[in-house]
């Protein structure tokens, strides 16, 4: 656990967050500022700072987290219109929090542009 990230103190319960999945490596909680109807946070439990410093053991864990944002858009209804999936990856790709973490967002139209 790293002693300043936010998200290990979420994953560690020290400070709350609407929680809504979680299992031995991954915890799933609902982004404080959404900017969807569904705004999904996905983390490793492990700390880990962002995509680029992601190992080669680290692929299996990355397909997970990938498989529980395809499970919970499912449950959040959102398979069948569609969602997005994003990493930003340090300070030009938009990194605000370092611990890896996909958003998963959905539940309108979101704007074609990625950038
Ligand atoms: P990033 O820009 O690092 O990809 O996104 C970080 C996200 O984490 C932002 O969308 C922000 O709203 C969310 N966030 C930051 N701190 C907290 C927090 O303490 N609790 C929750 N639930 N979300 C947070
Ligand atoms: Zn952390």
């Amino acid at each position: 656990m790293a002693v300043d990230c936010p998200f290990c103190r979420i994953i560690s319960k020290e400070i709350a967050a609407e929680i809504v999945y979680e299992d031995e490596e991954i915890v799933s909680f609902k982004d404080v500022n959404p900017m969807a109807p569904v705004h999904l946070l996905i983390v490793p439990r492990r700390h880990i700072s962002s995509l680029a410093d992601l190992k080669a053991e680290d692929t299996m864990l990355m397909g997970r987290l990938l498989s529980v944002a395809n499970d919970l858009a499912r449950a959040f209804n959102l398979d069948k219109t569609g969602y997005r999936v994003v990493i930003n990856c340090g300070q030009e790709g938009g990194q605000l929090v370092y611990h890896l973490h996909l958003h998963l967002l959905g539940g309108k139209a979101l704007s074609p542009s990625i950038a």
